[in-house]
């Protein structure tokens, strides 16, 4: 027996047989040092997949539903073009199963994405950043086409919504089931999350208020103006509303397909901008005052989670996504001013004891 008070836990009651098996079940944890007191935030830490993100569910079922329907062959290259998320989360999978994987990526993207790629056996191609998303899509079509390798397709594939439909939305319905959600609150990248999510929710819990943010100064839904698409529902031309943001993960230079059917479908009621900055100072809130870590989009989700709150009933409960881990962003204005030498501070209570003081 545990010792009285001491936090004891009991074990899963099952092994796993891959590191595949312990994607997804990720905690939804209650808030409870930051927001208004008259309304519940919970967040739901995707952090908590094996290559610490959201993708991680995308990545499994893109392989997946790429070998049920006999379009992926053993030994055969996968080739996706990432911002890093989905290119972490496939060389995971590819690790496992034992595919070869080649990510294209912006030369924008925080490096530790790039080395964590490599580190799990991914070999990255990097493109210009003047090219934005869509140059660094279509390095990935030409070297399918070039070398015949599988492309992912993470912004066209059925397979992306139809994992959020099976999995993040199901874990909501059983983790709040006869409990009280009244707003769910996610960004876009693909749309994955948010389509999948909405199709179910929309089903099963009518009443979940659906609340879908974009960067203020990429507000692509936002501006109203349509997606030219051309083959394979991929997008023919950048969108004019997009500009560069620092809400790494979210919103390319282009509404992807897959998001195209909760906008179409109307999965969600509200859509509210936010600002990069807001999201950075949150995200450092979460990690601070909650011991909640997680990155830029994380952070921003949680700014509009609580400007809903704030105006939300009293007793109200919104489920924010937090889509990765703040680790990933080590080297980018979310750690500006986190130092790596002693501050004043640091120093003075180095000097207020005698011993091991640096010269
Ligand atoms: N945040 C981060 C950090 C991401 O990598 C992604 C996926 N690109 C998202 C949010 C958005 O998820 P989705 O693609 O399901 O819309």
């Amino acid at each position: 027996m545990a010792q009285e008070g001491v936090r004891a836990t009991k074990g899963r009651g099952r092994l796993f047989d891959s590191v595949l098996d312990t994607i997804g079940d990720t905690p939804c944890i209650r808030i409870n040092n930051l927001g208004p007191e008259h309304a519940t935030i919970y967040v739901k830490a995707e952090a908590f997949n094996p290559a610490a993100s959201v993708k991680d569910r995308l990545a499994v079922n893109i392989i997946e539903a790429a070998e049920r329907e006999g379009k992926l062959k053993p030994g055969q290259t996968v080739v996706e073009a990432t911002s890093g998320n989905t290119g972490i989360g496939l060389a995971m999978v590819c690790a496992q199963k034992g595919y070869p994987l080649v990510v294209t990526m912006a030369e924008s993207f925080s490096v530790e994405r790039r080395r964590l790629m490599r580190m799990l056996g991914a070999k990255v191609v990097l493109t210009p950043k003047a090219l934005k998303g869509y140059g660094m899509y279509q390095k990935a079509v030409e070297l399918a086409e070039a070398h015949g390798w599988f492309l992912a397709r993470q912004f066209e594939t059925h397979a992306n919504a139809a994992i959020h439909e099976a999995t993040t939305a199901q874990e909501i319905l059983s983790d709040f089931s006869g409990r009280r959600l009244d707003y769910f609150v996610s960004g876009y990248g693909t749309g994955g999350t948010v389509t999948g999510v909405g199709r179910v929710l929309k089903k099963e819990r009518p009443e979940v208020k659906i609340v879908l943010s974009e960067p203020a100064n990429a507000a692509l839904i936002g501006s109203g103006h349509p997606q030219k698409r051309g083959a394979h529902d991929a997008p023919a031309e950048s969108h004019p509303a997009f500009e560069p943001h620092p809400i790494q993960g979210w919103t390319p230079d282009f509404i992807p397909h897959v998001l195209q059917e909760a906008i179409d479908q109307k999965y969600f009621d509200q859509l509210i901008p936010v600002a990069g900055a807001d999201g950075i100072k949150w995200a450092r809130d979460l990690a601070q005052k909650e011991g909640v870590f997680t990155g830029v989009s994380g952070g921003s989700t949680f700014a509009v989670s609580v400007q809903i709150a704030e105006k939300a009933a009293p007793g109200s409960v919104i489920l924010c996504m937090l889509p990765d881990t703040g680790e990933r962003y080590l080297s980018t204005p979310l750690f500006d001013g986190v130092a790596e030498e002693m501050d004043d501070e640091e120093r003075a209570l180095s000097r207020s004891t005698p011993g091991a003081q640096l010269p």
